[in-house]
């Protein structure tokens, strides 16, 4: 279980990472640490990718609607001139940015600040998701979510693609993916 720093500024900074499946829990777990750092009157930005526009280019939005205004980054090195102001960093969807954001993220920790990172640690395939095992080995602390396997209600740790597109980043919800565990994913 992951217990919240408390006292931030008798601290360097550091990084959160979460990780898991497409319907894990993982931006609704995010807007839950970014809501408690604003209820301790922490100045908190919040980052997405500008590729994700599933629901809305300025907000990131939970499979249960829960949303937070966040800002479309299309570099992840934009994120560090932007990002100054702030004690607390959020980021969702970190798999579909650069290289680049595994430094980004260090920069901010090294400067003092809380940064708290979501997103899919595999792909479609089952695959390691872009930068995201970067992120996780630099992580100080890792929390990975887990779905509900949608053919038998186990553990779901992989986001099977039901459409037959077979490019890594294809866009989508419901019409395009299913949580399922290991072996309903295998077969
Ligand atoms: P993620 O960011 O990991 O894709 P979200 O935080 O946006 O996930 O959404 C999690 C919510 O998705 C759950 O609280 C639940 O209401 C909903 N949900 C839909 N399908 C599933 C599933 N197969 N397993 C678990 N939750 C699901
Ligand atoms: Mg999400």
């Amino acid at each position: 279980m992951f217990i919240e720093p408390i006292n931030h500024s008798q601290q360097a900074g550091w990084i959160e990472v979460v990780c898991g499946s497409m319907f894990s829990g993982k931006t609704e777990e995010l807007i839950r640490r970014l809501k408690r750092a604003k209820i301790a009157n922490m100045q908190v930005g919040i980052f997405k990718p500008s590729i994700d526009i599933r629901y809305h280019a300025g907000k990131i939005v939970s499979h249960d609607d829960n949303t937070v205004n966040a800002v479309p980054i299309q570099w992840a090195k934009e994120i560090l001139a932007l990002a100054e102001a702030y004690e607390v960093v959020g980021i969702d969807e970190a798999q579909f940015f650069d290289a680049e954001i595994v430094h980004v993220c260090e920069t901010l920790a090294n400067a003092g600040k809380r940064v708290i990172v979501a997103g899919l640690d595999m792909d479609y395939m089952g695959k390691p998701f872009g930068p995201m095992p970067a992120l996780l080995s630099i992580a100080n602390f890792v929390t990975k979510l887990h779905a509900v396997c949608i053919k038998c209600g186990g553990i779901a740790s992989y986001s099977f693609r039901i459409s037959a597109n077979t490019d890594q980043v294809v866009l989508g919800e419901k019409d395009h993916y299913e949580a399922r565990c290991r072996n309903c994913f295998n077969t």
